[in-house]
């Protein structure tokens, strides 16, 4: 069979889909094809956030930011390690591209006020509304493609949550105990969904993104054909003409008159790549994404001449594997007071509270010095333990150790002692280093210092900590046991290398010259972002950008106002 478009997209994610809508707006004929069984790719996994500055609902807010200011913080970040036109091309159209799916698709986002950019030492940072917070959906409006979305987002309670209402509960004050009943009460009264076992059918963070894109491409009937991976790419005449899909066993060559948008992911979950470009040791499995981020896209745009850029990065995390092996990543808990990240040698290695990209990265730096930090632990003691979550396991006063499944501990992924040196012996660490680093950073913490790491200086860190402890909110002594030690590996969110691309998103060769025909956005292009993680969203929302720049590049009138046949 063969076919033809205006517009092939591969992979269904943020990148994929927002490249679908905005092509069909402005009149191309779409084509989506997704490798899994299911949609969603990592956006499903994730927080859904995206970080938009200078966006339309910072005035509401009373915060003022403007695309200069944004330009500033990422280029202070991100030096010359990308090209300058596509930093810019970021910082001033991030926003264009919201205000385009908030107007031709479901996609809704709410500025978070307190939520701040990450590196506060920078220009141009912000501390509150360019990361936003995706509005909740109900999946009975996607009628039978609900069965088909990918549904591996784990919470910690039977009802999902937006961000914002996250943070309200994690203030366990009154407030939090409405709120709470509130959505439990929604949660049960949809007896029809409890009656089939039905998860909760209100969507929040990731899936919510997922649904609301999804639910657009319905109301535009373009196709999404599920099991269907994009094998190869074809050329002609040098151009990128379209492509080989697989379906049904068979392989389909669909022509793709206007190009062809590789948003497949990253390569996080192919160990060979990994291998290759990462430092060692590496694991696919220590990954949070999700099956489908096998490198695919950057393996047929590499096929065929495209440059390669920021192989050896990720959006690292650290992540912790359940006993069941499904992984999880760490981004809240490991800043609260009463807890400290160490190493083989009972040495903490990095500022726990910092951003998550920085924890993994210093991880590797200690596992280069020959202190093994991959996997690392991070130790609390029993007061930790009762008032805070850790990962996905709740504050103990919900649920006591008791009530923990018995894999939990003997899976190692949770070990449980009565003294610092039991807990040091269970994990064979050094116990003597252990205990003097807890004693150090003890004294240090009743004084709300760090000299060591500097944690609980910074905005951040202090956001994603406990705001009643004091005198710093991200530290407190490690003093009562029992004391427990949670195994973390240096995991991460996919990866960041891909196809190197200009600020259109078209794929470029070795010399630079554009790959006619051939788009990347997502994680199967090389980081807009470089090395670095500039705040909340930056992955998602440069996945979306980029997607957007890309069908615009391709489209560059719309095809429907010229009366052009779709
Ligand atoms: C726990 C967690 C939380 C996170 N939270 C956030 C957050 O709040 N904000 C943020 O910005 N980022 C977050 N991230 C990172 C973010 O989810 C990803 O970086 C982003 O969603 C990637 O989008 P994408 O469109 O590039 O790829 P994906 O969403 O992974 O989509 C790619 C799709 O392509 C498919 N595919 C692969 N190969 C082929 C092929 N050959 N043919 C066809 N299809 C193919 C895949 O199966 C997949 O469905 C989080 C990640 C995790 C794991």
């Amino acid at each position: 069979m063969n076919m033809e478009v205006d517009w092939l997209v591969a992979g269904s994610g943020a990148g994929g889909m927002t490249a679908a809508v905005v092509a069909h707006e402005l009149g191309g004929s779409v084509l989506v094809v997704e490798k899994e069984p299911m949609y969603g790719g990592t956006t499903s996994k994730s927080g859904g956030v995206a970080w938009i500055p200078a966006n339309d609902g910072l005035a509401a807010l009373g915060i003022s930011d403007s695309t200069e200011e944004a330009y500033d913080y990422l280029k202070g970040l991100i030096g010359d390690t990308v090209g300058d036109a596509r930093i810019r091309a970021y910082a001033e159209r991030a926003r264009e591209m919201l205000q385009f799916m908030t107007q031709h698709s479901h996609i809704e986002y709410t500025p978070l006020p307190t939520y701040m950019d990450y590196y506060e030492h920078v220009p141009g940072y912000k501390d509150g509304g360019r990361s936003m917070d995706p509005s909740a959906f109900n999946l009975k409006r996607l009628q039978e493609e609900a069965k088909h979305i990918r549904d591996d987002h784990y919470g910690l309670m039977p009802f999902n949550i937006t961000v914002v209402e996250g943070r309200q509960l994690g203030e366990m004050n009154f407030k939090s105990y409405l709120l709470g009943i509130k959505l439990l009460l929604r949660f049960w009264l949809d007896i029809p969904s409890r009656l089939q076992g039905k998860s909760d059918q209100r969507v929040t963070l990731g899936p919510a993104v997922v649904a609301r894109l999804r639910r657009s491409l319905m109301d535009r009937d373009i196709p999404l054909w599920l099991d269907s991976p994009m094998r190869e790419l074809i050329v002609e005449d040098g151009r990128v003409v379209g492509a080989l899909i697989e379906r049904e066993g068979e392989l389909v060559k669909i022509r793709a008159r206007r190009g062809v948008l590789l948003a497949t992911g990253g390569f996080a979950r192919n160990v060979e790549m990994r291998r290759q470009y990462h430092q060692g040791p590496v694991s696919a499995d220590w990954s949070g994404a999700a099956p489908g981020a096998t490198g695919d896209g950057i393996r047929m745009g590499k096929s065929i001449g495209a440059a390669l850029d920021f192989m050896g990065s990720a959006w690292w995390s650290p992540t912790y594997r359940l006993p069941d092996n499904r992984t999880l990543a760490l981004i809240a808990g490991k800043g609260y007071p009463r807890s400290i990240m160490v190493n083989k040698q009972g040495r903490r290695f990095t500022n726990e509270a910092q951003p998550y990209e920085d924890v993994v990265k210093d991880q590797y730096a200690s596992e280069r010095r020959g202190e093994g930090a991959v996997p690392c632990y991070l130790v609390f003691d029993a007061v930790f333990r009762s008032k805070y979550p850790v990962g996905h396991i709740r504050p103990g006063k919900l649920e006591k150790d008791a009530m923990l499944a018995s894999s939990v501990f003997e899976s190692g992924l949770l070990t449980r002692a009565d003294t610092l040196a039991e807990l040091a012996q269970k994990l064979a660490i050094d116990a003597t280093q252990l205990e003097q680093t807890v004693e150090r950073f003890n004294d240090y913490a009743r004084k709300g210092e760090d000299p060591d790491f500097g944690r609980g200086e910074s905005e951040h860190d202090r956001y994603y900590a406990d705001k009643n402890a004091t005198p710093n909110p991200s530290l407190g002594p490690l003093e009562q046991g029992p004391f427990y030690a949670l195994r973390c590996e240096a995991g991460d969110l996919d990866t960041k290398g891909g196809l190197q691309c200009n600020e259109y998103g078209q794929v470029l060769d070795e010399s630079g010259t554009v790959i006619q025909g051939l788009f990347a956005a997502g994680n199967t292009s090389a980081a807009a972002m470089g090395d670095t993680y500039p705040g909340a969203g930056a992955t998602i929302g440069s996945a979306m950008t980029f997607a957007y720049l890309a069908a615009r590049f391709a489209f560059p009138q719309d095809l429907k106002k010229q009366g052009e046949q779709v």
